[in-house]
């Protein structure tokens, strides 16, 4: 492993842990050359997968990529990085099953939302207003009343959807991602 500050490839590991489920090894590094210290991680991948984007580029699927648009969704939600990421493996361990070794970003798009709509309102809409890339206003507004129906009980929906779109309208920090960044 060359080290990601000098690329020297005199890097040394000091240490291994096995995560607590067995899902992956995360190894903590020094190199030789730079003193730098990094930690890299090692998990079952069954297959490659390439992902078709919406404007017919197909590029690989990121791990990483993925990982942090759905951190971002979740941004002050009460989910642990923990749970983040084993939401995370568990669309990659379904896009490697499918069969298929191309998948379009919309079939992404669908397994994300489908796990943050169960999990957390708040991470959904905002996950889901970047995905649908709503022009107006009144485009999401149609999307909130869909989703009112699908995932809330009547009796909490309006507060809470209120609030969620308050949140929504004020997060900067996810609003400006484009959807092709998302995954
Ligand atoms: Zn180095």
């Amino acid at each position: 492993m060359r080290c990601p500050f000098c690329a020297s490839p005199d890097t040394q590991v000091k240490d291994s842990r096995v995560a607590e489920d067995g899902s992956y090894i995360k190894r903590r590094r020094f190199c030789v050359e730079c003193g730098s210290r990094f930690t890299t991680f090692e998990r079952v991948q069954l297959k490659d997968i390439m992902v078709k984007k919406s404007n017919g580029v197909v590029v690989p699927f990121e791990r990483e990529k993925l990982l942090n648009s759905i951190k971002l969704a979740c941004k002050k939600r009460p989910i642990s990085d923990e749970r983040i990421d084993k939401i995370v493996s568990s669309i990659q361990r379904q896009l490697e099953t499918t069969g298929e070794g191309e998948v379009s970003s919309r079939e992404i798009g669908s397994l994300a939302m489908e796990i943050l709509s169960s999990l957390d309102i708040v991470a959904y809409i905002r996950f889901a207003s970047v995905y649908y890339n709503f022009d107006t206003k009144e485009d999401f507004s149609k999307f909130i009343e869909k989703i009112k129906k699908e995932v809330l009980d009547e009796k909490e929906s309006d507060e809470v959807l209120t609030k969620s779109y308050d949140k929504c309208s004020l997060d900067t920090d996810f609003s400006p991602t484009k959807k092709d960044e998302l995954f």
